[in-house]
């Protein structure tokens, strides 16, 4: 058969670095080659060989109405028709900072900016300008979107300066990047004990979705935060993934751990280039053109993304809404732990919100080491049955699943079922 997608990629790799413009997407993780999509509806997608995919990637989150929904498809076709961009104020910049301070508990104020790294860096920025602090602290394994002070690892031993975990990111700027262990709250009293009124801000995927999926320890969560204001150190909550995902108001309405700040993408654009940050006024109003931290972009609120994320805001409000998918989630899951409980293979899951983790292991992790352990080979033999059966899961044994509220009750069972096929496959 002639593959498209191998033909594709092969003339990619030739003019675009990779062939991709995301890592993730190249399948390097689990080996063979990427799949060129050309057209999405609901629940499934269709590759350049017109084979029919169950996605479960959603463009890592964005899509949680599924794809082209008729209603955000009309209110972006009904927007672009009075120009792509201003590059000035829009009456719908303004409904979408009242709706995310009406559902985020955090934020009081907001600004839109066009994407999940955006938003963290300005925050950075802002925090870093209210505190006249430059040290920053996050945590191993969780993701913060590609600027130069967020691609940093632990240096060796605890407490040491931080190393760039990318070539081309300046050591002298690394050096101001804490990174500590997730759930660890040893290591965090120490980090604060020894250089707290150093610390500018702490930033936290608050349920990490770029470790596959990690929950944090309540009692962790809540040591953070206190310790943060005792410590006058800005806290900042990565909800780009798990904002509207998890719950209306995110992980921070759900553990009930309120931050000084919050970062948001991903479903606040609906599948279009929108990112946010916001939080405590005080904090925001530091911003230029009030204050002296400064910050722009000539497409931030665009008003074609703002109205498809304003249309998915207002459709995920309806009654029940994270009820139902929470549910659906939860079926998909308990549904493949079965399949691999009958198959004999060390498999966990679980699930929250609209969002879910599969470990080739036999417990859940809690931490980034855990996460390390698990079954990488195993992973990468079920992702491939998968695929073939048409079911897309992301590419690596360390990416979160995303159902939408497009997914079927059939979905979920011919998922299932595929699954079972799967773990039959593998076992031994
Ligand atoms: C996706 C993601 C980002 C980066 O967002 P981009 O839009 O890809 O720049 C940042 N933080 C978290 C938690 C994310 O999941």
């Amino acid at each position: 058969m002639n593959d498209k997608n191998k033909n594709l990629f092969k003339l990619s790799q030739k003019f675009i670095p990779g062939g991709v413009n995301s890592p993730v997407r190249a399948f390097s993780s689990v080996g063979g080659t990427p799949i060129f999509f050309k057209k999405g509806l609901g629940s499934k997608l269709w590759d350049e060989n017109d084979k029919e995919y169950i996605d479960y990637i959603n463009s890592w989150g964005p899509m949680i109405l599924g794809h082209s929904h008729p209603e955000v498809i009309k209110s972006v076709q009904k927007v672009a028709k009075n120009s792509l961009s201003f590059g000035a104020p829009t009456s719908r910049e303004l409904d979408m900072a009242e709706i995310l301070v009406k559902l985020v508990p955090s934020i009081e104020q907001v600004r839109l900016v066009s994407s999940g790294t955006e938003a963290t860096m300005s925050a950075i920025r802002v925090a870093r300008g209210f505190t006249s602090r430059d040290r920053i602290v996050k945590f191993e394994g969780c993701y913060h979107g590609h600027a130069d002070s967020l691609l940093v690892k632990a240096g060796s031993g605890a407490l040491t300066f931080g190393q760039p975990s990318s070539a081309g990111v300046p050591k002298d700027i690394a050096k101001h990047t804490h990174t500590l262990t997730f759930n660890d709250i040893e290591g965090l009293e120490k980090c604060f004990n020894k250089m707290g009124e150093k610390i500018a801000c702490v930033i936290i995927e608050p349920i990490v979705g770029n470790m596959n999926l990690i929950l944090p320890h309540i009692k962790f969560l809540k040591k953070l935060r206190k310790l943060c204001t005792k410590y006058g150190a800005i806290l900042i909550f990565d909800e780009v993934m798990t904002g509207f995902r998890v719950a209306l108001g995110g992980a921070q309405d759900l553990y009930g751990v309120i931050p000084d700040m919050t970062t948001l993408g991903k479903i606040i654009g609906g599948g279009l280039p929108v990112g946010a940050f916001g939080g405590r006024k005080d904090i925001m109003q530091k911003l230029a053109p009030l204050g002296p931290v400064y910050q722009a972009g000539t497409l931030s609120g665009n008003p074609v993304a703002v109205a498809a994320g304003l249309k998915t805001l207002e459709l995920i409000q309806k009654p029940n809404f994270y009820k139902q998918l929470s549910l659906n989630t939860k079926e998909l899951v308990d549904g493949m732990k079965e399949g691999a409980r009958k198959k004999g293979i060390a498999f966990s899951a679980r699930s929250v919100g609209g969002m879910f983790g599969i470990y080739f292991r036999e417990v859940p992790p809690n931490s980034f080491d855990e996460i390390m352990k698990s079954d990488r080979e195993k992973f990468n033999l079920f992702f491939h049955s998968m695929l073939k059966q048409g079911i897309y899961f992301g590419p690596s044994a360390f990416e979160a699943g995303f159902v939408s509220a497009a997914h079927s009750k059939k979905d979920i069972k011919d998922t299932i079922k595929a699954s079972y096929k799967a773990f039959e496959s593998i076992s031994d």
